[in-house]
């Protein structure tokens, strides 16, 4: 039995403990509002019919819809979709965009279902749960093993039952029915602009970086080649079956071409292979974790030798992990903010579906890049007021928003 849920809560009380505030208000934060549980028949290419366990985490709506990710993977349960909606609601209000937070998920290996199998199970999950969805209900979004192609299905679906085209259901679409310029991205980018930011405000020099990407799926690729493309050098990658190393520096864009040849980074020429474990352990300056929840808990913290560590995942470090690394010096910039470019620009999708009004990239981009930056001055400042680490600091500033919300609202 997991315990993510009860793990990442444990910020609440302790956020109270220190800063003095006590909110009774807060034991709404500690409970998601609703949970959907939905068994999905989905009819097999051989012709047998499997069923598929599916859930919608909806967590808290004070601030605005619902909003987060739909996640495939063999591991889903449902201690880990209400950890992974409760860490929306915080994100959401971190970067000061004006959704709740929900999170939503399936029992399922894509691996080993055909593309068609993929389709009719994401269609089944929106017949399912198409009552609890909608743009000013609750909007899902890519996340772990989910792609635009899915959330096209999810729309077209979606689209049917209501009678009527309804793009703003969902985002992370491709740009030819509604999608965001720049979305594909986002996530890595707006990570890419916290991690440039923050060399500035500490004074490193970008000569003196080495980079270790932990994951190699749309977001630690799309970072890898960003601090690439802008001369940091990366010395180590991975996915799920092991990384490479090299500690001269790697060519990122002629691992991504052996990737889609080989489906791996590893057996790459001019780079020795290393696991998973080991990479994470490298003597580097920047560690970037981009896969799932927990690489980073008590029995390797130690051992980790980073001095930046920039949570591209969600929840990568465990919650007494992240207060060992504070103890040893290490900036953490947590996944709420480090993540959040990714539901940024969900939501600059979102308001351009309402309005029929599309961007250009350059908007996109430098409208993140400002509301990215905003959010991390506002969370460095918190650190130094109250003399905690950055995750403490976000999560101050969220609560603070959160708490507000119900005060004026009344509960
Ligand atoms: N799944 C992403 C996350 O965890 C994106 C969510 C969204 O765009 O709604 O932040």
């Amino acid at each position: 039995m997991s315990n993510k849920f009860k793990n990442a809560l444990l910020i609440v009380d302790r956020i109270c403990k220190l800063t003095g505030i006590n909110f009774s208000e807060l034991e709404i934060l500690k409970k998601p509002q609703r949970i959907i549980e939905v068994s999905l028949p989905v009819l097999m290419d051989d012709g047998s019919l499997k069923i598929f366990q599916a859930y919608r985490v909806q967590y808290n709506n004070i601030r605005g819809p619902y909003k987060g990710g739909l996640r495939f993977h063999p591991q889903v349960d449902l201690d880990e979709v209400q950890a992974l909606a409760f860490w929306m609601t915080i994100k959401c209000a971190v970067v000061d965009i004006p959704f709740g937070g929900g999170k939503g998920g399936i029992i399922v290996d894509t691996k080993k279902l055909s593309q068609n199998e993929i389709e009719r199970l994401t269609r089944a999950y929106v017949r399912g749960f198409a009552d609890f969805i909608g743009p000013d209900i609750d909007i899902p979004a890519p996340d772990v093993y989910t792609n635009p192609q899915i959330m096209a299905w999810f729309m077209d679906e979606y689209s049917h039952i209501k009678g009527k085209n309804i793009p703003a259901c969902v985002t992370g679409k491709p740009v030819e029915i509604g999608g965001s310029l720049g979305r594909d991205i986002a996530t890595s980018q707006g990570g890419f602009y916290i991690f440039t930011n923050l060399l500035t405000k500490i004074k490193i020099k970008k000569q003196d970086i080495s980079i270790v990407v932990q994951g190699f799926g749309n977001v630690g690729l799309n970072f890898a080649k960003l601090a690439y493309a802008a001369s940091y050098k990366v010395v180590a990658v991975s996915d799920s079956q092991g990384g490479i190393y090299n500690h001269e520096g790697l060519d990122i864009e002629k691992i991504i071409l052996h990737k889609q040849k080989t489906n791996s980074v590893i057996n790459f020429d001019n780079a020795k292979n290393i696991t998973n474990e080991k990479l994470l352990e490298l003597p580097v300056s920047v560690l970037v974790p981009s896969a799932l929840e927990g690489v980073i808990d008590e029995h390797n913290v130690n051992k980790i030798k980073a001095s930046i560590i920039i949570e591209l995942a969600n929840g990568p470090i465990t919650s007494i992990a992240s207060d060992k690394l504070f103890k040893k010096n290490v900036i953490v910039v947590p996944d709420v903010l480090a993540n959040a470019g990714g539901v940024i620009v969900s939501y600059y999708e979102w308001l351009q579906n309402l309005q029929h009004f599309y961007w250009d990239i350059n908007k996109v981009n430098i409208s993140l890049q400002e509301q990215i930056n905003n959010a991390f001055y506002k969370v460095w400042q918190t650190k130094e007021k109250y003399n905690v680490d950055l995750r403490f600091a976000a999560y101050i500033i969220a609560i603070e928003k959160i708490v507000a919300c119900l005060k004026i609202r009344g509960i």
